[in-house]
């Protein structure tokens, strides 16, 4: 007998219609003669509703409040999923996350998890029942208030959770076949992948690809459990995320993302302590930057550039002015208009000339390049926002990332 840790998104449970196909789905799981944990997401967009909700009473919500609000969507869904369960005939339980033991840093809206006591969620287990916990939220035990994980964040709670519970397999189930070679709205050739390893997908998913929340990544890689990324609308396998893969092609994917924005600190004096002033009080502020890029000094002065969430924008662009006056800097500026592609393989590693590859084939298009980084398994460039979709298709076409050689 195995125990499996399922996870639904939000267009999995999007409906009544399809809470009970979810039901049917896990009853046949337990049936089958495993032990099953169920973590759901809000309804459908039930999240945004919320916070728009919440914008419409106010512009500056408290984030202990947002929380408040926010952990009810997903307590919606864990109680209407084990109604459909005890409506079949199976017994459920459904617990919040504070219920069920999930232990987070006090961070109202990007909490940390730090441990998780799943003494109840075994109990259940114990006495025959299906266990249902709300996804994305946590409690910070020391202030004893509730939080949220930040957007996504049901993938870590189920992926955590699996990891304390060690359970054989964390299934994903969402609203596309698994993780594909590219963005398929973008790439009508992008091939869904059969297996790709921990440390691939983590590179994907910081690179953009929305389909799985990096934490849950960080959580099997360091615990080892499998996680299969499959559609909640059918039968067929998904994508094995794990340890080790068949292949390793040398890219693997193309991973796109529009959400960051670009910001320059022009004239910056080359000297040390500049760039550590810079970004001590962004990271104060938590703004998550993204990729740095610092030119060769002329004449004594140079430029800082770095990308930002766009959510984030503003703020980093307050904090940047004012780091500019103190240091005696040119200016800021800021740039919305742009967009990260990547190319992520683990076979990079020991293929040389892929850089160049790339940078060729974005040449050819006519793509100008404005920045650029890589990691051992992942080169990534900043180009115009209207040009990332023509640069996506053509290093798809360019490189040909493939699950197996027959889809080659
Ligand atoms: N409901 C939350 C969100 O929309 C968490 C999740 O779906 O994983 O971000
Ligand atoms: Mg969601």
């Amino acid at each position: 007998m195995a125990l499996i840790v399922q996870k639904y998104g939000g267009t999995s449970v999007g409906s009544a219609e399809r809470i009970r196909n979810v039901a049917r789905r896990v009853a046949d799981t337990r049936n089958a003669g495993n032990d099953v944990v169920v973590v759901v997401s809000a309804m459908g967009q039930g999240t945004d509703d919320l916070m728009a909700l919440a914008a419409d009473v106010t512009a500056n919500p408290y984030p202990r409040e947002m929380d408040m609000l926010l952990t009810a969507g997903e307590r919606i869904s864990m109680a209407l999923c084990a109604m459909a369960l005890q409506d079949q005939g199976i017994p459920a339980m459904s617990l919040t996350g504070s219920q069920a033991g999930i232990l987070t840093t006090s961070v109202h809206g990007s909490a940390e998890i730090i441990d998780i006591r799943a003494d109840r969620v075994r109990a259940g287990l114990d006495e025959g029942k299906v266990v249902i916990v709300a996804g994305f939220q946590g409690v910070d035990p020391v202030a004893k208030e509730v939080t949220t994980l930040g957007r996504g964040g049901s993938d870590a709670t189920a992926v955590a959770l699996a990891a304390a519970m060690q359970a054989d397999v964390c299934e994903i189930y969402t609203d596309v076949d698994g993780v594909f070679t590219a963005d398929p709205r973008v790439v009508p050739g992008a091939v869904k992948l059969d297996d790709i390893s921990f440390e691939e997908m983590l590179e994907l998913a910081g690179a953009g690809a929305g389909v799985l929340m990096a934490r849950s990544v960080e959580f099997g890689r360091r615990y080892g459990i499998p996680i299969h990324v499959r559609s909640s609308f059918h039968a067929a396998e998904g994508t094995w995320v794990k340890e080790e893969t068949m292949e390793e092609a040398i890219v693997r994917g193309v991973a796109h993302d529009s959400s960051e924005a670009k910001v320059t600190v022009h004239g910056v004096p080359d000297q040390p302590g500049v760039a550590a002033n810079l970004f001590e009080p962004l990271a104060e502020a938590d703004v998550n930057v993204d990729m740095i890029v610092q030119n060769v000094s002329i004449e004594g002065v140079t430029d800082i550039s770095f990308t930002v969430p766009k959510a984030s924008a503003d703020r980093a662009k307050e904090i940047a002015d004012k780091v500019a006056r103190e240091v005696g800097a040119g200016g800021v500026d800021i740039d919305t208009n742009i967009a990260k592609v990547s190319l992520v393989g683990a076979g990079m590693k020991s293929e040389l000339g892929i850089a160049s590859r790339m940078f060729r084939i974005l040449s050819d298009h006519e793509i100008n390049i404005e920045m650029i980084s890589t990691s051992p398994i992942r080169i990534s460039c900043v180009v115009r926002g209207e040009d990332v979709e023509a640069a996506v298709r053509s290093l798809h076409e360019g490189f040909r990332p493939a699950s197996s050689p027959k889809e080659e």
